[in-house]
């Protein structure tokens, strides 16, 4: 289907903040906003008064995509589609965010996390372009991965929690403890935005570039796209967010990564060009927005 006659809304739902745009595709923007995230009622109301306001003035939207932060159900035969799972975040369990915006829009709404979003936006006009099998990994304030498997995003029982995998913890090197509140030293408890701060005593953009925290960092993302690449066997992994897209820490992924492989898997791509294996975001920062457009552009052609 061509998307000349169409417009899409799409909302990228963080943890702090929102971002809603309403446009086609990188080059067609039309217009975009973002507020912070508070209550589901509060934030959703902002998001349809944008869409309701948009439409106004820019014609009827086609469809909307939702790429939003998890757990969340997007199984859309299940009870509980379109809902956030139990979350930390007060106010959010179980909020019907969904069913929020279709009270006020009759059309065909995507739903899935902000990683599967952002790793369909790379598909449709980023670095993953033409494959069929690939993750995108967020490392920021929290660490997540969507995947993109054989042709479609994966879903399988609920979603992937890719943050959440066991890593190896040297507790010589790093006595850190981990700030899951479920697992402790997962993944997620030792690499994420919060453990560096918490574990360094301040923000890790305020650590210099050759502190040893990002050699800690870096092997710790190493080991789990080294796991990521046992599993899932994905054609390239895009590491994005906002400790993931320092460009100082990638050649240090790139190399880890490759060692941890060890030359297991036999492929040139991890053999000889492991930089065009593990990739920045092609889209930048804008991946998650730009997926959400892309989820709703799906949405239509599946209506
Ligand atoms: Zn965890």
């Amino acid at each position: 289907m061509k998307n000349n006659n169409h417009l899409f809304g799409g909302i990228e739902g963080g943890g702090t903040k929102f971002v809603c745009a309403v446009g086609v595709d990188p080059d067609n923007i039309r217009a975009e906003a973002r507020f912070s995230t508070t209550t589901p009622q509060e934030t959703m109301a902002q998001a349809v008064d944008f869409f309701k306001q948009q439409e106004a003035a820019l014609g009827r939207l086609s469809a909307i995509g939702f790429a939003c932060f998890g757990p969340l159900d997007p199984n859309p035969v299940s009870p509980t589609y379109g809902r956030i799972l139990p979350t930390p975040k007060p106010g959010w369990t179980n909020a019907d965010v969904v069913g929020m915006l279709r009270n006020s829009f009759d059309i065909p709404i995507a739903f899935d996390t902000d990683v599967n979003g952002a790793a369909l936006g790379e598909w449709r006009w980023g670095k993953a372009r033409g494959l069929d099998t690939f993750i995108y990994l967020t490392v920021g304030t929290g660490v997540g991965g969507g995947a993109y498997v054989e042709g479609k995003l994966l879903h399988g029982l609920i979603h992937p929690e890719m943050g959440h995998i066991a890593v190896k913890h040297d507790f010589e090197a790093d006595p850190f403890e981990g700030v899951c509140p479920f697992h402790g030293d997962c993944f997620e408890g030792l690499a994420s935005g919060v453990a560096i701060e918490k574990r360094w005593g301040q923000r890790g953009s305020t650590l210099s570039n050759d502190h040893i925290a990002w050699e800690l960092e870096a092997d710790y993302i190493a080991q789990a796209l080294a796991s990521y690449s046992f599993m899932l066997s994905p054609q390239r992994i895009i590491v994005g967010g906002g400790v993931g897209s320092l460009p100082h820490l990638l050649p240090k992924i790139q190399q880890r990564t490759k060692e941890r492989i060890n030359g297991y898997i036999q492929s040139p791509v991890i053999l000889e060009n492991i930089k065009s294996y593990i990739v920045s975001p092609g889209l930048g920062n804008r991946s998650g927005m730009l997926g959400a457009i892309a989820l709703a552009e799906q949405a239509l052609q599946r209506s």
